[in-house]
């Protein structure tokens, strides 16, 4: 079992906050913190227990005496309890798929959204097959069937493009 004493030198911080800690740890949770916003209350990371660093990926551990503190992940390393550490990188691993997930929904909105303006633009132009176009069916029918929103997007700008060159040849 290994004891932390007071004043141990970790990073060039003396490590004097918390002391006394005995291993084994367990991870109580993990607390993502938000960079600091001043129009946001609350907003902001907090510091490492361990070391006094600003962290915003707030770790929080509970030693073998049931004392809890937060540490960032890179300090859960100088504990020196290898199981924490892999508790703690899967957790890291989760939170960066939740990360990746949130931004990948974000884009798929962003998309969606343009992809809704692009259908607006158009529904000014003939479908591609003749007889939907006798139809009176549009262009945007047409990628509202395909559903292939990049290439309705980029042919909405297109058409875009093409009609501010028509506008300006008719002007002079
Ligand atoms: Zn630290």
């Amino acid at each position: 079992m290994r004891q932390f004493g007071d004043g141990e030198d970790i990073k060039g911080h003396k490590f004097e906050r918390i002391v006394g800690l005995v291993a084994p740890f367990s991870l109580l949770g993990y607390e993502g913190k938000s960079s600091f916003n001043p129009l946001v209350k609350g907003s902001g990371g907090t510091s490492c227990d361990y070391c006094g660093t600003y962290i915003i990926n707030v770790y929080w551990i509970q030693d073998a005496n049931g004392k809890k503190f937060k540490v960032g992940s890179e300090c859960v390393r100088h504990l020196g309890d290898t199981k924490l550490v892999t508790i703690v990188e899967g957790e890291k691993k989760k939170q960066e798929r939740i990360k990746r997930e949130i931004k990948k929904q974000a884009k798929r909105e962003a998309q969606n959204k343009e992809f809704e303006d692009a259908l607006i633009i158009l529904a000014n132009y003939p479908h591609p097959h003749p007889y939907f176009a006798s139809q009176k069916k549009t262009l945007a029918d047409y990628y509202r069937f395909t559903r292939n929103a990049p290439k309705a997007i980029a042919e909405a700008k297109e058409k875009r493009a093409q009609e501010g060159t028509i506008n300006r040849i008719t002007k002079t």
